[in-house]
């Protein structure tokens, strides 16, 4: 059952409830206030009607000492007969309270009767036939004698308007009920509007629509929970797409992985091949040979690099604090000797703490880059910058540039801008992805500027507070090095 539904049952059975009991209630106190004011105004007349009776008997001639039967009769008749039209019935009884006279249709038994005494009134409510009557009871003392005098009251109207109360209040009950339900239901489904919206927000979900966001209606408890479940369905698309995004550069990794094996495979099977199934003179075999141990190194290097990187993606970096200077004689030494190139190197003093070999991996693979895309002669500028929250290095030349367009996608593993240039300079497109791997664990990200035809600046920044363990020694560390 639907719980606006419910919420509607439990609200109708609370009303009919609350109408049912007020109704009884309040048509019952009416009624009982009717019968009070009628037995007040019954036993009045009871008084009234024995004081007319005494006086009545007063006028009888002195020379009785004790009132006839026969006068009782008379005196009863004539104050029957005075009330006419008002529905009087009355009944009189002698000491033995035995009936001398009783008025057409005083049709009770003799209970009260018994019960009346000289000093109790008493009356009593009767029905005869369908209709009601109050009947009283009360002594009259009259010329020597007790008598009893009863009326009888007919109340039936009060008792008919009992019931007219009932049948009224239950077709009252019947119209609030249903324009209840009407205003009941519109309320019960504003209630549960919020949760029929996050039930669809759910289903969207489930069916794999992440981005749906179920619509706030209320400020109350289930609007915060709209707030909640959205704020979930946020991160949980987040991570969704993050996990998207990985699939996918793992695929296009592998793709990519195999794509680079396939050509210097090709090229080994195809001279060994050759050397087994040829006869070759020894010219022909030291090149296929030659063929065959080249491209087995590219593989061999290519495999290396591979596992740098895995390396590197899952370490945490070892610190140590070096000076720039140091750094920066290191790259001296290894760039300046063979002269090919135009070397710049200029640095502000400082200090870094990182890795030191790793980000010596990276500088030497943005130079080598730098050199690779740059004429033989070309100038390369490599600068230290002492920033205020970290030291940064920015590697420049002059060289072929990047395409903007091409410009985020080199740091993925495999990617060259131009294969046939790349291969021909021994690159896997491995080197920007290892530089990425290590940077990430020193808190620290690469920046590309670039211009097709006028050379491009590859820089990032190592923050002096390096919020990370710093651990001693570390094999893989070597693994990693260049
Ligand atoms: P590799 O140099 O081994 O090919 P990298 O990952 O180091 O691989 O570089 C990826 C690609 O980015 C290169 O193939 C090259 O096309 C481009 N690239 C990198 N550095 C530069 C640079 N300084 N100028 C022009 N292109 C560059």
């Amino acid at each position: 059952m639907k719980f606006s539904l419910k919420i509607l049952l439990c609200m109708i059975i609370v009303m009919a409830l609350a109408l049912g009991f007020s109704g009884y209630y309040f048509v019952n106190y009416v009624f009982e206030t009717s019968v009070e004011r009628e037995v007040g105004q019954a036993l009045d007349e009871s008084s009234i009607l024995g004081f007319a009776f005494e006086t009545a008997a007063l006028s009888v001639p002195a020379t009785y000492s004790v009132l006839p039967d026969s006068t009782v009769e008379e005196i009863a008749a004539n104050l029957e007969k005075s009330g006419q039209g008002s529905g009087r019935l009355i009944r009189i009884a002698d000491e033995g309270k035995n009936v001398l006279y009783a008025s057409d249709g005083f049709e009770t038994d003799e209970q009260l009767l018994a019960l009346t005494d000289e000093n109790t009134k008493a009356y009593q409510i009767t029905q005869v036939g369908n209709k009601y009557y109050i009947h009283t009871g009360t002594a009259v003392i009259s010329l020597n004698r007790i008598l009893y005098l009863e009326t009888m009251r007919d109340v039936s109207e009060v008792f008919k308007e009992r019931e007219m109360g009932f049948s009224l209040y239950r077709k009252v009950t019947l119209v609030m009920l249903l324009s209840g339900i009407i205003i009941m239901h519109f309320i019960s489904s504003f209630l549960t509007k919020p949760i029929l919206l996050l039930t669809q927000a759910t289903k969207q979900m489930a069916a794999g629509d992440y981005s749906y966001r179920a619509k706030q209606v209320s400020r109350d408890e289930l609007g915060q929970l709209t707030l909640d479940f959205n704020r979930m369905a946020e991160t949980l698309e987040k991570n969704i797409i993050q996990l998207e995004e990985e699939i996918e550069a793992k695929e296009e990794f592998m793709g990519a992985f195999a794509h680079e094996l396939k050509t210097p495979l090709t090229a080994i099977i195809g001279y060994a091949d050759m050397l087994r199934s040829h006869k070759l003179d020894e010219e022909q075999r030291l090149m296929s040979s030659n063929y065959i141990y080249t491209e087995g190194k590219r593989l061999e290097a290519m495999s290396l690099r591979l596992l740098d990187i895995i390396v590197a993606g899952k370490k945490e970096a070892v610190l140590q604090t070096i000076s720039a200077e140091a750094v920066f004689d290191y790259l001296k030494d290894m760039f300046t000797g063979s002269g090919e190139m135009e070397f710049l190197f200029q640095y502000d003093e400082g200090e870094i703490t990182a890795e030191v070999n790793l980000i010596k991996t990276v500088l030497v693979n943005l130079i080598d880059n730098a050199c690779k895309a740059s004429e033989t002669g070309g100038k390369i500028e490599v600068n230290g910058y002492a920033l205020q929250d970290g030291y940064r290095f920015a590697v420049k030349d002059y060289g072929i540039g990047i395409p903007e367009e091409e410009q985020h996608k080199i740091t993925q593993a495999f990617y060259m801008v131009d294969k046939s240039r790349a291969r021909s300079r021994n690159g896997a497109g491995l080197g920007l992805a290892l530089c990425t791997e290590i940077l990430k664990i020193h808190n620290s990200e690469l920046e590309i500027e670039s211009e097709t035809g006028k050379g491009s600046c590859f820089s990032f920044v190592l923050p002096y507070d390096v919020s990370m363990q710093t651990k001693e020694g570390g094999d893989e560390n070597d693994e990693a090095r260049d």
